[in-house]
């Protein structure tokens, strides 16, 4: 079993501009392809784990979702960067949409989503590091016996100043590029 990064998406890979439901609307940080480049380069399966309650709430479909992981992947390989899965939630207990509308066990900070990458791609939780802007990404390293790692990208910034019981972060750096270098410091 490996140990992994576990990625949240809007706000730590792209900018989190409140429900990405057009593909022109995905902004990449600057930074972020060099990082995931040199997590790849490190051996790490890269695995972006990404709540996306906007497809319960119809504001976008899964087939929306998965458009947006391919227009990920066509911009990272132009960079020699991969991320080897992708996993998301797709619901929300007030949702819009009847067959998405639960309280489920993957919408972050729970661990389905993590738990389902383990699975299938044989990995090592407790080795493995978790990053994200929110204080679910911290609370799912939790979660999984993981380490995480709080950007101030995103939300990350306000986050930093409200910290929720019990879901301190290993390390709060300011991006992605940080949060790489921690990781291959303390792998
Ligand atoms: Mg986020
Ligand atoms: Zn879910």
């Amino acid at each position: 079993m490996k140990p992994a990064v576990f990625l949240d998406r809007d706000g730590t890979i792209i900018e989190d501009v409140n429900y990405l439901a057009a593909l022109d609307r995905i902004a990449w940080y600057p930074w972020s392809i060099d990082a995931i480049r040199a997590l790849n380069a490190a051996g790490f399966p890269v695995v972006v784990v990404t709540n996306q309650s906007g497809v319960a709430r119809r504001y976008f479909t899964e087939a929306f979702v998965q458009d947006v992981h391919r227009a990920l992947d066509v911009h990272l390989a132009a960079g020699g960067a991969r991320i080897d899965a992708y996993y998301y939630c797709p619901h929300h207990p007030e949702g819009e949409a009847p067959e998405y509308r639960r309280a489920c066990d993957c919408r972050k900070p729970s661990r389905g989503l993590v738990e389902r990458a383990a699975r299938e791609l044989d990995l090592d939780t407790s080795r493995s590091f978790v990053v994200g802007d929110s204080w679910r990404d911290v609370g799912l390293a939790r979660a999984v016996g993981a380490r995480g790692i709080l950007v101030r990208t995103g939300c990350g910034a306000a986050e930093e100043g409200r910290p929720h019981d019990g879901v301190a972060p290993d390390a709060v750096v300011d991006n992605l590029a940080a949060a790489a270098s921690w990781i291959l410091m303390h792998r």
